[in-house]
């Protein structure tokens, strides 16, 4: 029977989302939103010592910006929760099938203390092996279920001596499975250790709850890091002996994010060394440090999830413009590459900027609102906001960039670029300037006029264009260069341009 395909990202929070956890997110939502299924997000918080103070908001709160809803979790509605393995271990979930696995054999009891695994690695090292690991050829000399007379078990769980439940692992058995990225992923079982699935405390491991989890929610693809890859043969065995093999998921494990480089794995401390992001927004650390994000950096989600969904999946086209619906529409696993990819800050940088472009002059000006406000400028109507936008947003990448570039259309300037006054002011630059106070107080002041009277002033006078235009564009500016001078005097406005030249007239070049 066809199943409906059902997904999950399931991140520990054991820290904030990198950017390629959230590109593993994307792929999740990708896939299922193309097959009309189900984006599930399972918090998998079991390993208690791990947990860092606000992961698990920063997580949902990343997937939120990002656009990357999920469709079910614990509640209804508008307040629907993450699924938190931590809650849900309360219910006796996972102990019921460790349960199973013990009573069919599959499991079994290890009271071994640290000291005699240690005491065990330490034999196995000095004797040469190479793998000093719990498993079908230590197993037997351990202190388990396995070696210990059944009462004596018993009375040591009846003592509340500490103990974890392990798999066994058969001994020379090929585990095999098809993954949906690599192909056909074969390993020997010798290679594989007698994991923990669960512990006296009354915690499942990650392998344990992962599975058990998988199985519950009717998870049909696994879409995870490649990191997870060498996990994989012990949960295809776990689910052959839990009696689940015609349900078990398809794996695609996908390939890591490479430094720009390509040398290694992007971490958390590239962002900060190459002067990018690594995280979809800002965090503080629980000591105090800080990392950068995209939001607060000034690029659109829109960019962010175009960038990532490009960075290891390939459209086969050369589209690189993708919307949401778009990537919805186009993704497929079979299209996402087996080697890594190199993180790319200027090919990000580009989709920035293609995404301000394509927003409406409308739309900008309420976005750079708040910025503006920031600045300490005060906002000025909409329509003057929309024209500012109009005239910036080819020479902005971040919305920042359209105030802090276009500086002038919120305030005068107060210092003169020194490059510019040195190479174009001249003995009769104030003079120009002076007549054309004169022509532009009685011009109509809009861009077509005023350039139009500007011109008729140059040819009467047998000026070149620049020697007339670049004094005036300084006093306005303050700059060199810049949008059509007249557009920016038409969005200022008469009595400020008058101002400007003027002062301009008083201050250039003293
Ligand atoms: N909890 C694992 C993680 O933190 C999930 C791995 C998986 O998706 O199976 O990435």
């Amino acid at each position: 029977m066809e199943r409906k395909v059902r997904v999950r990202f399931a991140p520990s929070p054991t820290g904030p989302l990198h950017i390629g956890g959230v590109r593993t997110a994307l792929y999740n939502y990708l896939f299922a939103k193309k097959h009309g299924g189900d984006f599930i997000l399972r918090i998998e918080d079991t390993d208690q010592t791990r947990l860092v103070q606000g992961a698990e908001n920063y997580i949902i709160e990343s997937l939120k910006w990002c656009g990357l809803t999920f469709d079910e979790g614990v509640g209804v509605g508008g307040s629907c929760e993450p699924y938190r393995q931590s809650e849900r271990n309360k219910l006796g979930i996972y102990k019921k099938y460790v349960d199973q696995l013990l009573k069919s054999g599959h499991a079994y009891y290890a009271f071994d203390t640290p000291e005699e695994l240690e005491a065990m690695r330490e034999r196995l090292k000095a004797a040469g092996g190479s793998s000093q690991q719990y498993d079908s050829s230590t197993r037997n000399s351990m202190k388990n279920s396995l070696t210990l007379p059944a009462e004596e078990v018993n009375k040591k769980i009846a003592a509340g001596e500490p103990y974890v439940v392990r798999v066994k692992i058969p001994r020379n058995e090929e585990v095999k499975f098809k993954d949906i990225i690599r192909g056909r992923v074969v390993v020997d079982s010798a290679n594989l250790d007698d994991k923990v699935l669960f512990k006296s405390d009354g915690m499942p491991t990650y392998h344990m709850a992962n599975v058990v989890d998988d199985y519950l929610m009717k998870i049909t693809h696994v879409i995870r890091g490649e990191e997870w890859l060498p996990s994989g043969p012990l949960h295809v065995l776990l689910y052959r002996f839990l009696g689940w093999e015609d349900v078990m998921p398809e794996f695609a494990h996908l390939p890591l994010i490479l430094k720009p480089d390509g040398n290694g794995k992007l971490s958390k401390r590239d962002g900060d060394r190459l002067g990018f992001p690594v995280f979809p927004i800002e965090w503080t650390a629980p000591d105090g440090e800080l990392f950068a994000g995209y939001r607060e950096g000034g690029y659109f989600s829109e960019a962010m999830i175009n960038m990532l969904a490009l960075l290891g999946w390939n459209p086969g086209t050369e589209q690189e413009i993708f919307s949401m619906s778009e990537l919805i529409e186009a993704f497929s696993l079979d299209k996402v590459g087996k080697s890594g990819s190199k993180f790319d800050p200027e090919k990000t940088k580009w989709f920035n900027e293609n995404y301000l472009r394509a927003k409406s002059n409308e739309e900008l000006a309420q976005l750079i609102k708040p910025i503006v406000e920031k600045h300490g400028y005060c906002v000025p109507n909409e329509q003057l906001l929309s024209a500012v936008c109009n005239l910036m947003k080819e020479r902005a990448t971040f919305l920042n960039d359209i105030i802090e570039k276009g500086t002038y259309f919120f305030e005068a300037p107060t210092t003169y670029d020194a490059e510019t006054v040195k190479k174009k002011w001249k003995e009769n630059s104030a003079q120009i300037i002076a007549e054309l106070v004169t022509i532009f107080s009685t011009t109509e002041f809009n861009a077509v006029t005023l350039e139009e009277a500007f011109k008729k002033y140059i040819e009467e006078k047998g000026f070149g264009f620049g020697v007339a235009m670049t004094p005036i564009r300084l006093a306005i500016t303050g700059v060199g260069g810049g949008p059509h001078l007249f557009d920016i005097m038409e969005v200022i406005g008469k009595e400020e341009s008058i101002n400007r030249l003027k002062s301009g007239v008083e201050n250039i070049n003293k």
